[in-house]
C-alpha cells in the first residue's frame, strides 16, 4: 500500500513536473502558460502526446528531439525528477495531511523560482503573488486545523516571519543600494520570502534565513577560490532560499532541537 501511495505520489510529481517546465520556459518571456501547445524550441514542430511523457520521452529519444534531432536541454528531465522526489519527500515527512499538499505547492512555486533565477536572474512577481495568495489560505486554516509546522507557535508566527525575515532583507537591500549603490540583493528576493513565512511560521522562516546565507556564502566562496566567479560578479540568490526552504520544511524542528541542545 505505502508503495502504491509512492509510485503514486512520483508519477504525480514527474506530470507537474513537466508543466513547471512550461513555466520555466515561458513565464520570462511574458507568454501564456496553456496555450499554444509545446512545441520544439529548436524546429518548432508541435509535440504530440508521446513526446510529452515525463521522463520517458527524453530517454526513448536519448535527449534529442523526435522531429530534428538537436539535442533537448538536460533541465526538463531535472525538473521533472526533483519534482517527483520532492513530492516523495514531502509525503514522508507529513504523510497525507493539508500540510502536504500545502508543502507541495509552495516547493512547486519555488522548484520554478530557482530555474527562473538562475537562467534570468529575476523572479516573476506572478509567481511570488502565487505563493501569498496559497501560503494565506493556510494562514486562515490555522484558525481551524492544527498544522504540525507551525505547532505551539502563536496564531501570528507568519507574520512574525515576514517582519523579521523579508523587514531583514529589505534593510540590507536599501542599506546595499544606499553605500554601494549594487542591487545584489534583488527586491525579489526579499518578496519571496514572505510567502515562505506564510507557509513555515516564524521560526522555520528565521532558519531558512540562516541556511540561505549559510549555503550562499559557501558556493560564493567556492565560486571565488575555484576561480569560476570573481568577486564582482552576480550569483543568483534565489536558488539558495529555494533550497533552505526545503530544508527547513523537512528538517527544520530537527535542526532547532539540535542547535539548542548544543548551546
Ligand atoms: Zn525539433
Amino acid at each position: 500500500m505505502q508503495t502504491a501511495v509512492i509510485l503514486l505520489i512520483f508519477i504525480l510529481g514527474l506530470v507537474l513536473g513537466s508543466f513547471f517546465n512550461v513555466v520555466i520556459c515561458r513565464v520570462p518571456e511574458k507568454k501564456s502558460i496553456i496555450k499554444p501547445r509545446s512545441a520544439c524550441p529548436s524546429c518548432g514542430t508541435a509535440l504530440k502526446p508521446k513526446d510529452l511523457v515525463p521522463v520517458f520521452s527524453f530517454l526513448f529519444q536519448k535527449g534529442r528531439c523526435r522531429y530534428c534531432k538537436s539535442p533537448i536541454s538536460m533541465q526538463y528531465l531535472i525538473v521533472e525528477l526533483t519534482s517527483g522526489l520532492m513530492f516523495i519527500a514531502v509525503y514522508l515527512r507529513y504523510g497525507i495531511t493539508p500540510e502536504f499538499f500545502f508543502l507541495c505547492y509552495l516547493m512547486s512555486i519555488l522548484l520554478i523560482v530557482f530555474f527562473i533565477d538562475l537562467k534570468h536572474m529575476i523572479i516573476p512577481n506572478g509567481l511570488v503573488i502565487a505563493g501569498i495568495a496559497g501560503g494565506l489560505i493556510f494562514f486562515v486554516l490555522r484558525f481551524f486545523y492544527v498544522n504540525s509546522i507551525t505547532d505551539g507557535e502563536s496564531w501570528y508566527s507568519p507574520l512574525l516571519g515576514i517582519a523579521a525575515v523579508s523587514g531583514f532583507l529589505l534593510l540590507v537591500a536599501v542599506i546595499g543600494m544606499a553605500v554601494y549603490g549594487s542591487d545584489a540583493l534583488g527586491m525579489g528576493d526579499v518578496k519571496i520570502f514572505i510567502p515562505i513565512s506564510l507557509f513555515l511560521g516564524f521560526k522555520l522562516s528565521v532558519l531558512t534565513l540562516f541556511l540561505t546565507i549559510f549555503l550562499g556564502g559557501l558556493t560564493g566562496l567556492f565560486l571565488i577560490l575555484t576561480k569560476l566567479k570573481n568577486r564582482k560578479s552576480q550569483i543568483p540568490f534565489a536558488p539558495f532560499i529555494v533550497v533552505g526552504t526545503f530544508i527547513s520544511a523537512l528538517f527544520g524542528s530537527s535542526i532547532i532541537e539540535w542547535y539548542l541542545g548544543i548551546l
